[in-house]
């Protein structure tokens, strides 16, 4: 018997994607570096579906039928280098391997490149959506060939999740595409989570709920347009009481964030590309400050507003308004990203169809996404998400309690960088005139760096250092 399609690497990641495929009925084959977990997962789940277990790199790339679809689903760097040198001899041209793990899109470009020149498919693959993705159905975003995904799309597509009858799966496009997809998505999942917690911390300080109440307050919002899988765990997440103290979840979680990385990348492949994603970046460097302990500490006795409760009611359903602004802003930028990518490095990515594998699956999973979807339809060519006549619409609407809810934080000292971050972005884009023409003439005057004018062509250079005229550069 010979198996559809192989992963190894057999951790929660791995596993819960073979038991996925073996589940819809594709036999499959499993291996791991270490034995011991090949034969865990066929004696606890052998009864799920057919599995074949390998021992060796060998036999497992024998059982597979032609051409061969092996994932790997192991640790992200050098240990994926490590795997892809063990398989690729023993494969033949037209077999692929499949990189479910988070690697840099550029480690993908790498691989892929090396790959392709032995004939062999790589296909840089987000996964998105946890273990319970995993096994359940997840987000998947592949990127590689147009010939791997004929021979691949449809295995993907069945295990992915589904929503409305449409896959969460589709080829993003050639050799990075689909990683940097993932990768922006990770981008998009720290800035949704970074606004969320802003929400709570105004609503627990400036309108002096308890965790309890704006655990209602976020199930509320749930029913309405900001409907999603974050904003759902987060009400479990307050609602949630501490066994040993009786004090809220919330209270005794020390409020230090960490991060594996991929928000980093985000920003960081931003800066390369130069598209401004401030709303990622201030989710990224939140999380960074949170975790300076001695900073921190420090800082502590540091003068400021005491955090007095001072709103009045209806101020939930302003800072909803700020959060649902700052999310259009969030996502405009990180879409902005993603086409920013795909224009550097020829991957022509359809934006609307990432906005719809992300509807199920993923961590980001959203009715908003349809929003999304509905824009790039409208105008698959849009600068930007801001100017969709949907998104345009609910800016104006909210613009005035998102301005009131960022002055109110700014008033009392609760720190609000992503509702801050993303108005900012909001009022430049609207700018008649940015305050980056002086930044220009100080440019101008102390390194010669020019600048050009609103009234004629060319670049000019003021004689600073002398009788100021203008000389043509
Ligand atoms: P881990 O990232 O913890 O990786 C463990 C697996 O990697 C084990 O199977 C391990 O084998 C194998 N491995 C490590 N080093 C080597 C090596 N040098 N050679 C061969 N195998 C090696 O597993 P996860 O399941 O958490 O994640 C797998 C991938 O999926 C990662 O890239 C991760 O970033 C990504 N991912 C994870 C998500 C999650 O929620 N956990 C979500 C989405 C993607 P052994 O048993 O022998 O040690």
């Amino acid at each position: 018997e010979t198996a559809r399609i192989g992963v190894t690497g057999l951790a929660v990641m791995g596993r819960n994607l073979a038991r996925n495929l073996a589940r819809h009925g594709h036999p499959v084959a499993v291996h791991n570096r270490t034995a011991a977990r090949t034969k865990a997962l066929v004696e606890e789940f052998g009864d799920e579906g057919t599995f074949l277990p390998a021992e060796t790199a060998e036999q497992f790339v024998a059982s597979l039928e032609r051409p061969r679809r092996l994932v790997v689903m192991v640790k992200a760097g050098a240990p994926t280098d490590a795997v892809i040198d063990e398989f690729a001899p023993l494969l033949e041209p037209g077999d692929m391997i499949v990189d479910g793990g988070n690697a840099h899109f550029a480690d993908t470009r790498r691989r892929e490149a090396a790959l392709r020149e032995r004939g062999i498919h790589f296909v840089g693959t987000g996964i998105s959506g946890g273990e319970e993705g995993a096994l359940h159905g997840p987000s998947i975003m592949p990127g590689g060939s147009a010939e791997s995904y004929e021979a691949l799309g449809p295995l993907l597509e069945d295990i992915a999740a589904n929503v409305d009858g449409t896959p969460c799966c589709t080829h993003v496009g050639p050799d990075g595409a689909g990683h940097f997809v993932k990768m922006v998505h990770n981008g998009i999942e720290y800035s949704d989570m970074q606004l969320i917690a802003e929400s709570y911390d105004l609503l627990r300080h400036a309108a002096g709920l308890a965790p309890a109440e704006i655990a209602e307050v976020f199930r509320t919002w749930n029913t309405g347009r900001l409907e999603s899988y974050l904003i759902e765990i987060t009400a479990e997440v307050l609602a949630h009481t501490d066994a040993a103290t009786g004090r809220p979840f919330v209270d005794v979680v020390l409020d230090q964030a960490e991060q594996k990385g991929t928000g980093r990348w985000t920003v960081q492949t931003a800066l390369d590309l130069g598209v401004p994603v401030g709303g990622i970046a201030e989710a990224v460097f939140a999380r960074s400050v949170s975790g300076h302990a001695g900073l921190r500490e420090a800082s502590r006795n540091l003068p400021g507003p005491s955090r007095s409760a001072v709103a009045g009611s209806g101020f939930a359903d302003k800072v909803e308004k700020a959060l649902y602004a700052s999310k259009i802003v969030a996502y405009a930028q990180g879409f902005h990203e993603i086409q920013a990518g795909s224009a550097e490095y020829g991957w022509n990515i359809d934006a609307g169809a990432m906005a719809t594998i992300w509807r199920g699956g993923c961590i980001i999973r959203a009715r908003f996404l349809d929003r999304i979807r509905a824009a790039y339809e409208a105008d698959p060519s849009t600068p930007t998400l801001l100017t969709d006549d949907h998104f345009a619409e609910a800016l104006g609407d909210a613009q005035d309690a998102w301005r009131d809810v960022v002055a109110t934080a700014a008033r009392i000292g609760v720190p609000a960088p992503g509702f801050s971050t993303a108005l900012a972005y909001y009022d430049s884009l609207r700018a008649d005139r940015l305050p980056a023409a002086l930044t220009q003439g100080q440019r101008d005057f102390f390194g010669a760096h020019t600048y050009r004018r609103v009234d004629r062509d060319g670049s000019f250079h003021t004689l600073w250092g002398g009788d100021r005229t203008e000389v043509s550069a």
